[in-house]
């Protein structure tokens, strides 16, 4: 059985839970806020995601905001990694309910078009096959996060 939504009880696993994370001496309200940030290319930009008041915005500044890396389609995957791993390793409550997953499949399954990321049930996407890019994220950082036996 896969974990297909990341709501509920699962809702720690989505990149818009809230996890203080510190990256670079700086402290991120969530994994959205930090993920966003890491697209910009100037200071002013990546504070003013930092500060956005909750993660919908800091998405929404991240897909509006200009000058941006331009390599970012290359890296995104890696920063993603990066981002998630902080998250599971400065809050150890929430590596605790990662590793109770066991290992179940990931998947955040949605209904905003998000194939790259996770996978849109809705009925125009039901024949796109959902890249998955977070969940298969998430599983290696369970993975790699798993203490030795
Ligand atoms: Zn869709």
């Amino acid at each position: 059985m896969a974990i297909r939504h990341f709501r509920g009880e699962y809702a720690f696993l989505s990149n818009f839970a809230e996890s203080m994370i510190v990256v670079d001496g700086l402290i991120w309200g969530t994994v959205e806020h930090a993920f966003q940030a890491a697209k910009m290319l100037d200071e002013a930009n990546k504070e003013r995601i930092r500060g956005a008041p909750y993660p919908r915005l800091a998405k929404y500044l991240g897909r509006t905001l200009s000058p941006r890396r331009t390599d970012w389609e290359q890296c995104k995957e890696d920063i993603m990694h990066q981002m998630v791993t902080l998250k599971f390793k400065q809050n150890e409550h929430l590596l605790a309910k990662l590793l109770s997953t066991g290992t179940e499949e990931l998947v955040e399954g949605n209904n905003w078009h998000d194939n790259i990321w996770g996978d849109c049930e809705c009925p125009e996407c039901q024949n796109i096959p959902g890249q998955n890019l977070l969940g298969k994220v998430i599983m290696r950082v369970r993975s790699e996060l798993t203490p030795n036996q």
